[in-house]
């Protein structure tokens, strides 16, 4: 198996890892599966208890972001997730392990990216970027999953698009003022219904996916 990680989403990824270098930070990658390639389209991010060595997304963001897929953009679906490791370096640690064997009970093909965005927040030289994508096998051993930028025109244009509809749900820390407003927002960000308009007010916006 391999894996395609679509510009927006790796861009996307590395843009929450480099703006939370001293915690690690996590989302879900949304794609598909073509042949044996996962192809990451997007990444979408949401609340998470994090340290400097430990995050854990909410239980309730995976069923949310589920359920939008299946009910808006149903030709794409979870196919995994994103964590960082600020300064610790690419591998996964006996947790991650546990939660991508939990992915993998759900999705079959699902892969886990891990990032250290530390000497890449310094530079932004692409040489000094650590990235590994990784599997659980049967015998319970983690195994590395090649992976290239997918180029394709066609696919770079439409993941594109899709990607900049998706709906973050952490809020932007300009819209929070105070506490009390991050939970006020936080809340009309979980409401599915919100996201659920959100989502079909711009799916207007993308080519037929049936043509
Ligand atoms: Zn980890």
């Amino acid at each position: 198996m391999r894996a395609r990680i679509y510009p927006l989403a790796l861009g996307k990824i590395l843009h929450h890892a480099i703006s939370n270098i001293n915690q690690e930070v996590a989302g879900l990658m949304v794609g598909k599966v073509v042949s044996d390639v996962v192809e990451v389209w997007d990444t979408v991010t949401g609340p998470q208890q994090s340290t400097p060595a430990y995050v854990k997304l909410e239980e309730n963001v995976m069923a949310l972001v589920a359920e939008v897929l299946i009910e808006n953009l149903p030709d794409l679906y979870i196919v995994g997730w994103y964590h960082s490791h600020p300064g610790l370096d690419v591998f996964m640690s006996p947790i991650d392990v546990e939660t991508q064997k939990a992915y993998q009970t759900m999705f079959p093909k699902a892969i886990a990216l891990v990032v250290d965005p530390l000497q890449f927040s310094a530079s932004w030289k692409v040489s000094d970027l650590k990235i590994g994508v990784f599997r659980i096998d049967k015998n319970g051993k983690v195994v590395p999953v090649r992976f290239t930028l997918g180029l394709q025109r066609r696919k770079v244009l439409e993941s594109t698009l899709v990607g900049l509809q998706m709906l973050d749900l952490i809020p932007r820390k300009a819209d929070v003022a105070d506490e009390e407003s991050v939970k006020t927002s936080t809340a009309k960000m979980l409401d599915l219904d919100h996201i659920v308009k959100f989502f079909s007010k711009t799916k207007k916006l993308l080519p037929s996916r049936k043509g």
